[in-house]
């Protein structure tokens, strides 16, 4: 039996000491409030035991990780059609690149690239009566947990700086692969991007993910099909450029955010969240990549 509060506490004293932290992006003014120093880590296994460490119930914004609960919710409107409008290879480009000129057709590489998630957007947009707060409650529901909420700050600081993103979001509309206005589309994203969350709420949020497509209160809201190429295009895209170096060094599907988060998770067997906000030059947690290579050499656990 491996001991994991022992192994995570190893990686939490190996790590918080650490003299490079990384860098807090400031291209969201917002984020840039947070401190390089904060450090969590939080582990659920399948079998209900948590486990964890250092900063974990603090909340932090998830940005990017919140592409995938909305791909989830995407998904089980839409299932294999949602593919019609996005690709499912990984794009070897930052998170922002506009990923959408090398087609031609305006469908974007994968839906966890910037454009992608715009189009998982329009598609919540269309398919939900009240798309912020129903997209809330989702999250809330998967979760377990009702005190889960956007963080209004932070959407309207990424709203002012969203150059990038409203790009992309025009040329989506220009391709027709937009069905809604722009602006709406992108209010949605940036609130979904500026969900608060902590290391626990995350990991409770995805534990679908890793148990066949049932949450923490045992609902389906996903079938094993949809989990397995969700799991396929986290492994594959989840990391903006570095996905290829996650999975070498780590071994397991996941996501990180730009606020410092990364969610990782093996089948059947357990979701593990990292929360430290100082990036690497390819925009993902610095000290979380590395808690995350110690954890699956420790435990020799990974999916390979
Ligand atoms: N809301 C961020 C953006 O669109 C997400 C970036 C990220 O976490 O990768 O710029």
């Amino acid at each position: 039996m491996t001991d994991f509060q022992n192994v995570i506490n190893t990686i939490y004293n190996n790590l918080k000491s650490a003299t490079d932290k990384g860098i807090v992006a400031d291209y969201i003014p917002e984020l840039a409030k947070q401190k390089k120093e904060s450090f969590g880590i939080y582990l659920k296994h399948i079998n209900g035991n948590n486990y964890h460490v250092g900063d974990w119930d603090k909340p932090f914004s998830i940005q990017s990780i919140s592409k995938v609960l909305a791909l989830s919710k995407a998904i089980a409107f839409e299932d294999k059609k949602i593919w019609e409008r996005v690709d499912v290879e990984p794009s070897g480009d930052p998170f922002n690149h506009l990923s959408l000129l090398e087609h031609e057709n305006g469908i974007p590489r994968n839906p966890l690239i910037n454009a992608g998630a715009i189009v998982v957007a329009d598609i919540l947009v269309s398919r939900l009566n009240n798309p912020k707060q129903d997209f809330l409650n989702y999250v809330r529901d998967i979760s377990g947990d009702q005190t889960i909420n956007y963080n209004l700050k932070v959407a309207k600081s990424e709203k002012l700086t969203g150059y990038n993103n409203y790009a992309a979001a025009n040329l989506l509309k220009a391709y027709n692969n937009l069905n809604n206005d722009v602006e709406v589309v992108l209010d949605f994203y940036f609130h979904q991007c500026a969900l608060e969350m902590n290391c626990s709420q995350i990991a409770n949020a995805f534990y679908m993910f890793s148990n066949r497509g049932k949450c923490i209160n045992n609902v389906a809201h996903i079938t094993l099909s949809q989990v397995k190429r969700i799991n396929a295009i986290m492994l594959t895209c989840g990391f903006y450029d570095e996905a290829g170096e996650f999975a070498f060094e780590v071994g397991l599907p996941g996501k990180s955010g730009v606020g410092g988060g990364i969610v990782a998770l093996l089948p059947d067997d357990f979701v593990i969240v990292t929360w430290s906000p100082g990036l690497n030059p390819k925009g993902n947690s610095l000290i979380g990549m590395q808690a995350l290579e110690q954890f699956t050499t420790k435990t020799n656990r990974s999916i390979f």
